[in-house]
């Protein structure tokens, strides 16, 4: 059996403002843990539409395609096409299972929420020309999955080839994230075995390692175990994490000496008032400032995510995130608009005020302003969110950042890694152009190299228990 699995390309990937580079960066994993579950008779094709270019002429017996909300559209017209020409489609993915009514027209088969225990099961059944229309399992598991089949994943397209998932979902509820939407019915965060996930770190090649988990210390047990494994495995590695993982205990101590050096941190929002209507509870009362300055004498980079938009902002909301995170010496900033994804507890509170503006799922990039805002214009939302860009990355502000870190080791990381990343397109270009992505990976791994601290880890721990008295949560101003 011929099955081909695709990524169809973001909508925003196309645009004139696409940045090769952005959507460069990650393999589609999701897809090649799918191809696992194949026999090995059966032939995998994978396409990732973010770096190369389909073949939509071939004849497969199985094809199936990876829907997100800005991908919608390209995916329906890969289905519609392939369903044309005989081939047997399934589509899955988030907007899949937030919108299963408009996505199941254009597929024989739909697969709402994750698609470890489906999977499986469609592929009997269509082998016995049984094939349901509908997937959904309550009974979530990650115990005994085959090996993600990284033999289909082109490693010299992307910058990280070597992204790894270890949990699936996240213990928190916040209302404008898809995880509810993506897991409702069954168990909404659960992790792989941690032998399975050390097994998997150790077929990896090189030394960097991404984990695309949602929150990389959610369950302190199974990380804990986790970074005591990867002690002495000599990595490097990123991931994700909120601000009271960060603060409880000492499992980011253990995250840096497994190899933790850069995390991407959701603050979102520096306003009580906000983090309370969106229901991010565990950001409440958050001492962000003592959350930073931890991973900073750890010599861990933060990646700040931010919203605007929420309706406690005001027009100054942009200046003073961009000021605030320079000041903390934030190294990489995410900064989105507010954006309702279909199945959110947001979506739905804003459908019954009338405030959604439109459906076009192409706009709901968090580039673009889609929803009736309060204490804000649009027009002004959209401006601040383009300005808040340009301004954390300007060279003064680079400079300003970097210049927070007490040792010149982590000022030079936060250099290079930040300017990097948004300085040097035309060098990206080239790179990307000559397939020579992969190849960079070695200067990655160089800037999130180790800063070594007087007294090393010990030290930083005694600081800590010094530094970590209760502070207030930021307020403006400061
Ligand atoms: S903490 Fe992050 S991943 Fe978890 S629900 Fe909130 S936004 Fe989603």
């Amino acid at each position: 059996m011929l099955v081909k699995f695709i990524l169809p390309a973001l909508t925003e990937a196309k645009s004139p403002f696409w940045r090769p580079i952005k959507y460069s960066l990650f393999p589609p994993l999701g897809l090649a843990t799918l191809a696992a579950y194949l026999r090995a008779d059966d032939v995998a094709v994978l396409q990732d539409e973010h770096v190369e270019e389909l073949t939509l002429d071939d004849a497969p017996d199985l094809v199936v395609i990876q829907v997100y909300i800005t991908n919608a559209y390209r995916a329906y017209r890969l289905a519609d096409h392939y369903r044309a020409r005989g081939a047997f489609v399934a589509l899955g993915g988030l907007h899949v299972t937030s919108l299963p009514e408009e996505a199941a027209p254009h597929a024989d088969a739909i697969f709402l929420g994750p698609g470890e225990d489906t999977f499986p099961k469609f592929l009997a059944d269509f082998r016995k020309g049984q094939a349901q229309k509908v997937y959904f399992s309550p009974v979530r598991s990650l115990e005994g999955i085959p090996r993600v089949r990284r033999d289909l994943i082109k490693r010299h397209l992307y910058l990280v080839p070597n992204s790894i998932v270890v949990t699936r979902g996240c213990p928190h509820h916040c209302d404008f994230c898809y995880k509810d939407a993506f897991f409702t019915g069954g168990k909404s965060f659960y992790t792989q075995v941690v032998d399975d996930a050390l097994a998997e770190i150790e077929r990896l090649p090189g030394r960097h390692l991404y984990f695309l988990d949602d929150h990389l210390l959610g369950n302190a047990k199974f990380a804990a175990a986790l970074f005591e494994g990867m002690r002495g495995m000599n990595r490097v590695f990123q991931g994700a994490s909120t601000v009271d993982a960060i603060l409880r205990g000492n499992l980011i101590e253990k995250a840096a000496e497994a190899g933790l050096r850069s995390l991407f941190v959701g603050f979102e929002t520096l306003s009580e008032t906000n983090l309370r209507s969106s229901n991010k509870k565990q950001n409440l009362g958050k001492d962000y400032r003592a959350a930073i300055r931890r991973l900073h004498d750890l010599g861990i980079m933060i990646n700040g995510s931010f919203v605007f938009g929420l309706d406690d902002d005001t027009s100054d909301v942009f200046k003073t995130t961009v000021d605030w995170a320079v000041l903390q010496g934030i190294t990489t900033a995410t900064f989105h608009i507010l954006t309702p994804y279909p199945g959110t507890q947001l979506f739905s509170d804003m459908e019954n005020q009338g405030r959604i503006l439109t459906r076009d799922w192409d706009l709901y990039d968090t580039r673009h302003v889609v929803y009736q805002t309060r204490n804000i214009s649009a027009t002004e939302l959209k401006a601040g969110y383009d300005r808040a860009y340009r301004d954390f990355y300007s060279w003064s502000n680079i400079f300003k950042a970097a210049a927070q870190h007490d040792s010149l080791k982590h000022c030079l990381k936060h250099l290079a890694y930040s300017a990097g990343w948004k300085k040097f397109e035309p060098v990206w270009n080239f790179i990307i152009k000559t397939k020579g992505l992969n190849r960079s990976l070695p200067v990655l791994e160089a800037v999130l190299s180790k800063v070594r601290l007087a007294g090393g880890i010990a030290a930083v721990e005694g600081q800590r228990r010094e530094t970590f008295k209760p502070l207030p949560v930021y307020s403006p101003g400061e």
